[in-house]
Parts: structure tokens; sequence; C-alpha cells
């Protein structure tokens, strides 16, 4: 990787497979708002530990902690539409999270605090962005669930370009092996 001194902005997420992709922009083409910007297709994901800005020597640190975390492949079902109205964000996520899930971010976070990186106290909230500025119609949305095995994580990096945020994943960590 080449990085001299700069600083990245980099999170754990989960990236979903291709065919879940798909099925989430369906989903959010789906869903009448009264107003709101989309997110990229391309950008879609969950986000299970957002770590922000670090230099190569904490970016070394955290690929190689993620590289010693083991943990089994999981399903994931999204079945709820629901709107956080400080961030105005509308987003797709399971009824409940998958205790999977929660162990996955809670391990991880704490393999990462040895590189000195603090997560958030927040509880986690699995959730799928589609809508930013958003301000979702009154109708009550129905959809059919997106069916997620989730069989890695992955680090990405967010990279601010004119046209908008892009996130590139840096890395992929397989589970269950
Ligand atoms: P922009 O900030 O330009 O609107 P963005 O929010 O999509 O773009 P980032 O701020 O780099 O891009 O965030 C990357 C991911 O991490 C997004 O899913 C975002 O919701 C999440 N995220 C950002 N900041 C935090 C935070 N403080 N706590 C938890 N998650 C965060
Ligand atoms: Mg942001």
């Amino acid at each position: 990787m080449t990085n001299h001194g700069s600083t990245q902005r980099v999170f754990f997420a989960l990236w979903p497979d291709e065919p879940t992709r798909r099925q989430c922009a369906r989903l959010q083409r789906s869903i009448p708002l009264f107003r709101g910007r989309s997110v990229a297709v391309e950008n879609l994901h969950i986000t299970l530990s957002f770590v922000g800005p670090v230099d190569d020597t904490m970016l070394r640190c955290l690929l190689a902690k993620a590289a010693q975390f083991r943990a089994k492949p999981f399903n994931l079902v999204l079945t709820r539409v629901g709107y956080f109205a400080r961030a105005k964000v509308v987003w797709l996520g399971p009824e409940s999270c998958p205790a999977a899930l929660q162990n996955l971010v809670q391990r991880l976070n704490k393999g990462l605090s040895h590189c000195g990186y603090h997560p958030e106290l927040r509880p986690f909230a699995a959730h799928l962005t589609l809508f930013r500025a958003a301000q979702p119609g009154k109708s009550k949305i129905e959809i059919s669930p997106v069916q997620w095995r989730a069989k890695a994580f992955c680090l990405v990096e967010s990279r601010a370009h004119p046209q908008g945020v892009r996130y590139h994943v840096l890395r992929r960590y397989p589970l269950g092996s």
C-alpha cells in the first residue's frame, strides 16, 4: 500500500455482494420520499465500526488486527425501512440485530482498541443508509426483504471527490476461514 505520511479516512463495513447490492438498489428505487438524496448504488454498505482519519502506522495496525480476527458467516434479513430523524437518514435494516453481527462488532472493536482506536460508546445500530438529507413520505413503506449472507467484512476507505464521496474496499476479510 503506498501511503506516505498522509491520512486516509477508513471504516469497517459489511459490503454487499453484487446480487445483494442489486436487491438493495431495487428496493431503494421503490421507496417514495418527500425529499432526499440517494446513496450511490456502488456505495451501499453497513458500517460496523467507523474509525475516521488514520495515519500509515494506525492503518497497518488495523489491517493486521483485522487479519487475525475469526468469526463465522451469518445471515442477515433486511426487512425494515427506518428513519434517523436527527441525521435525516432513511435506512434499511433487520427487524433486530442478529447476535452474530452484534458479537462481530463487539469483538472487532475490542481487537481494534489494541491499535489505539476507541470505538464510539453508542450501541451498534445495524443499518444500511439508503438516503441522506431525507424526509420520508407519510405512507407506510412496504418492501420485500433482502436476504444477505454475510461471508466477509471489509476495511473501506472513504474518499471525497468533487462529485461526492466514494468508498473503496482496501481489504476484504472472509468469515469462517
Ligand atoms: P459525507 O460525510 O461526505 O456525507 P459519508 O457520511 O457517506 O459522506 P463518511 O463520513 O466517510 O462518508 O462515512 C463513512 C461511513 O461511516 C458512512 O456509512 C457513515 O454513515 C459512517 N460514519 C461516519 N461518521 C460516523 C460516526 N461518527 N459514527 C458512526 N458512523 C459514522
Ligand atoms: Mg459522514
